[in-house]
């Protein structure tokens, strides 16, 4: 699951009752065929597979998220489930793309006779990636903290003039501006609104220092923001076979203060500069003029392939239920780890986070595909590759769907059931759909073990159901463990997995699903795709709008 802010606040019913325990003996309710088939051993058997170390985090794009992949063909195909990828392959094929540095990026300056340069990766290293080239030969310009706060009355691009050149700054604010608590910064202090004011003043580019009086500025001695955690997992993109229109953004570079005293001209000249900027005192900023820099950095756009796995059981019906869960993590933590400071280099397994998500796709499968009785409708049984890398494997199947999106009834994304806390589970996103929600709550009860709880909330955006629901217009749910301190951190291990709260989701979920099989109503969906047409050719919105699908993903994106 990608790392997403605001929680459920939403009104949580719970449905709860007297600690009997599920099974599929007669009197218990159920009527999915085959449910003893889900076993505790064969959970573990997955989870301790895909998050062992072996499996290095599972990174996409990277051989070790092609084996959980080919980990996920096999247990279908073992059990008889049929390929359902591209050409009658298991696979489907993500196309993906990143940045990277065509040549390592330099900096050199003069100053009179003087003559000198910053080392890449040491003095000096880009912010985001390799995303933004540039090779320039001119001034350097200092702009303080790059600050304009109406409120303060301060403004550092007072009197300066950064048009066509390099701007030097400072990282964050004003030290004398900040507040106690856990975030002691104003927007001020953001990377993003700096870059917006150096780029609206029409500067090429920005050299970043923090401050040696700044929050870290004393550890920026040593170390620079890894360089590596960029270039060895860089952000991806979707290859979508168009030009890289360039996000328009400057090159931005963090500089270390050994290398800000260089350009200011001596050693702890970065402090003091620094001091006068905190007391207010901008005009006293460093004339730079006499400098020239030579900066070159070019980057590269590199394309790389991976893939999304792809099973079938046929039914009766030309109308599919979709299961899903992606089966890559964080790799060594090199992005999106929670533990970056301290555990950046080190595999996060991802236990939970998901081998635990296909682990259940994996065990449903193997139930409906083992057992006698052929379902209603069909099943696709779906793992992604890239969603903690922005929902790339899901969103490329969206775009690129294995089975007509109006022949989807519904699609269930498994992400994070394995470190629920005291049996409370939560089936986000219900509410999308009326069907969807009454089958859950009928099914609910049948496991007492089990805390569930329904939101009223559109489902979150924060994993791979996000593109079925706000591109494809299919109703989705999400059973959610919740957020966990493990999470995204290289102590996500399988042996901190709670197994024993698994086995009842797992086989919830498939009594779920064997149930919206043979539904004989059609599942309809309140969502941003209006004109979203369900199995039975009909709006599957029941109050359809004249709002532009836009507006109303808006609506939906920013309701939680
Ligand atoms: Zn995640």
């Amino acid at each position: 699951m990608k790392l997403w802010k605001p929680l459920l606040s939403a009104s949580l019913l719970l449905v709860a009752s007297h600690g009997v325990f599920a099974n599929d003996s007669p009197g218990s309710g159920l009527q999915a065929p085959n449910m003893d088939s889900i076993t505790l051993e064969d959970i573990k058997s997955d989870v301790y597979f895909l998050a062992s170390d072996e499996m290095l985090g599972r990174e996409t794009a990277k051989p070790q998220a092609q084996i959980a992949a080919a980990y996920a063909r096999s247990r279908m195909e073992r059990v008889g489930v049929e390929p359902a990828g591209e050409d009658g392959s298991w696979y489907q094929t993500v196309k993906l793309k990143y940045h990277t540095w065509d040549a390592t990026p330099s900096v050199a300056f003069t100053r009179d006779s003087e003559k000198g340069e910053l080392k890449y990766g040491e003095e000096f290293v880009s912010t985001g990636g390799a995303e933004a080239s540039l090779e320039y030969e001119g001034e350097i310009v200092f702009a303080g903290y790059a600050v304009n706060d109406d409120t303060r009355g301060y403004n550092d691009l007072d009197g300066i003039d950064l048009k066509g050149k390099l701007a030097l700054i400072l990282r964050y604010e004003p030290t004398t501006w900040m507040k106690g608590g856990r975030n002691p910064f104003s927007r001020n202090a953001y990377l993003q609104t700096k870059e917006a004011l150096c780029r609206a003043a029409g500067a090429v580019g920005v050299l970043m220092v923090t401050g040696p009086e700044s929050l870290g500025g004393s550890d920026n001695r040593r170390q620079l923001p890894s360089p590596e955690a960029g270039e060895k997992s860089p952000p991806l993109q979707l290859d979508l076979g168009e030009e890289t229109e360039s996000t328009g953004e400057l090159p931005f570079f963090h500089i270390s203060v050994p290398a800000c005293d260089k350009l200011l001209g001596g050693e702890g000249e970065t402090s003091r500069v620094q001091k006068l900027f905190d007391q207010g005192e901008v005009t006293k900023r460093p004339d730079l003029s006499a400098m020239n820099v030579k900066l070159t950095a070019k980057s590269k756009v590199v394309h790389v392939e991976d893939r999304n796995v792809a099973g079938m059981i046929k039914g009766e019906l030309d109308e599919w239920i979709i299961f899903g869960a992606h089966h890559d993590h964080l790799g060594y933590g090199y992005f999106g780890a929670r533990d970056a400071r301290t555990a950046m280099g080190e595999i996060h397994n991802g236990a939970d986070d998901n081998a635990s998500g296909v682990a259940t796709v994996l065990e449903i499968a193997e139930a409906l595909a083992k057992s006698d009785k052929k379902p209603r409708r069909s099943f696709l049984f779906l793992t992604f590759t890239g969603e903690e890398k922005g929902l790339l494997g899901s969103s490329w199947y969206v775009r690129n769907p294995l089975i007509a999106h109006e022949k989807v009834y519904a699609m269930i994304n498994i992400d994070m059931i394995g470190r629920i806390d005291n049996h409370k589970l939560t089936m986000d996103g219900t509410s999308c759909s009326k069907v969807l929600d009454r089958v859950c709550k009928e099914v609910a009860p049948l496991f007492p073990e089990l805390e569930i709880g329904f939101s009223d909330k559109p489902p979150m955006p924060a994993s791979d159901h996000w593109p079925f629901f706000s591109k494809a217009g299919i109703p989705v749910f999400f059973p959610f463990g919740g957020m966990n301190r493990l999470m995204h951190t290289a102590e996500d291990d399988a042996e901190t997995i709670n197994y024993e709260d698994m086995l009842p989701t797992i086989k919830m979920l498939y009594e779920i699903g064997w149930r919206l099989s043979e539904e004989q109503a059609y599942a309809d969906y309140t969502g941003p795709v209006k004109e979203a047409i369900g199995p039975d050719g009909n709006a599957r919105d029941p109050n359809k709008s004249t709002d532009t699908d836009e507006e109303q993903e808006q609506e939906f994106s920013s309701a939680r």
